[in-house]
Order: structure tokens, then sequence, then C-alpha cells
């Protein structure tokens, strides 16, 4: 089980990964919300524990563009506001429970032992962005009612650029990560493109919102905002 935590903290955070990794979670830590959304776009994770108070994007900020995304993690919020305001803001956002500081440890333990458990049981394996839906597991692909038939390497490529959503994804990056092309004497980058025209073809062309973007001299994005 790998669970992620955002505290900006780094005592708590690191007294958290070493309790945490004694129980035998693997553990990553983020100290700036920043951090924690490019490990969240990066990596996958069974559940987020985030602090609200952090420095830059806060963290009902990142919990609510963790929903926005439809990532179905389960999220428990550590909290030092003790306010019935706060509490509910944060189950508001797409918090699956909260923790107020200070908290003893085998609650915490308690608690993310019943979240993995929910979370295993509704895990739906969807990456989303407006109304284009991909399902991981049945490998499919949807626009709004219209089913996109893709090929393989189609399909990486999308699902690359939906777990990168909102974020500039680079023709390096596509080369390594989904061509797994590490020989950059080889340049690929014609047949990236040939693949993102044909994508933009089948996802955007027949749609009045368009959600794969050029980003002149740097890469693509796919977003629900042109960049
Ligand atoms: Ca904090």
């Amino acid at each position: 089980m790998n669970i992620l935590v955002i505290e900006d903290e780094h005592k708590v955070a690191q007294a958290l990964k070493e309790g945490l990794e004694h129980e035998n979670y693997n553990v990553d830590l983020a100290h700036t919300g920043e951090d924690g959304f490019f490990l969240l776009n990066s990596e996958q994770y069974d559940l987020l524990v985030l602090d609200l108070m952090l420095p830059g994007r806060d963290g009902i900020e990142i919990l609510k563009t963790v929903r926005k995304k439809k990532l179905s993690l389960p999220v428990l919020i550590l909290t030092a506001r003790d306010t019935v305001e706060d509490r509910v803001l944060g189950l508001d956002s797409g918090a699956d429970d909260y923790l107020v500081k200070p908290f003893a440890f085998p609650e915490l333990l308690a608690r993310i032992r019943v979240l993995l458990r929910r979370g295993r049981e509704n895990q739906t394996f969807q990456l989303q962005c407006a109304n284009l839906k991909m399902d991981l597991i049945k490998r499919k692909v949807k626009r709004g009612e219209n089913d996109i038939i893709l090929t393989l390497r189609e399909f990486d490529l999308l699902k690359y650029l939906l777990r990168h959503q909102d974020q500039i994804v680079s023709r390096e990056m596509l080369a390594t990560d989904v061509w797994k092309e590490t020989n950059r004497a080889t340049p690929i980058d014609n047949l990236i493109d040939v693949h993102i025209a044909r994508l933009r073809r089948k996802i955007d062309d027949p749609f009045e919102i368009k959600l794969l973007h050029t980003v002149r001299g740097v890469g693509f994005i796919i977003s629900e905002e042109s960049p």
C-alpha cells in the first residue's frame, strides 16, 4: 500500500513516515502542495494524508483539484484548526475523513485501515477530463456518449496525458515514458506529432470544446482550459 503524506512541518512529516513505514506501508513525503501535486500525478497512491495548512497551494486547493480530476484515492485530512467550519469545508471539498492535531498515532492507523479497505472496494480506475472518460480496466474511451476507438499507442498516449492533466507534457517525456525511447539519438518527435494529430482527430475534432492543446515550443497539455 502506497501512502502519500503532504505535510510542511518536517518533524511531523518524518514522524508520520517512520510510524507508517513501521506498519509496512510505503510512504512518500511532500513538504509543499506543489511537490505533493507533482507526486500525485506521477505515482500511484492508495491513500493521501493531507495537512490543510500548507504554504503555497493549501490543502483544500489540492483536495479540490484531486476530486476535479476524479482521482478516486481516499483522502484523510489533518487539521490544526478545530472549528466546525473547517471540518465541513474539508469534507465538502472531497475528504473522506479528518483528524484534528494533535492526534494519537493508533487512531491515525485505525482510520487509515478503514479508508484503505473502503478504497479497495470502490476503486473505479477511471481517468477523466471534462466529458472525456477513460476506463483503465475495460480499456475504453468515451467523449460524452460517443465511443472512441484508439490504437494501443494512442491509448497509452492519452492515458499519460490524462494522468498529467493540466500539466505541460514535453516530447521528451513522451519519448521516454510512452515510447520507452531512451536513446535520444533516434529522434521520434515526428512520430509523436503524428500520434498527437491522430489522437486529436479522434477525441477533439468532432467536438466543440477542445481538450488537447499544443504549447508551442514546449509540448502538449490536456485541459479543459486552453493554456
Ligand atoms: Ca502545516
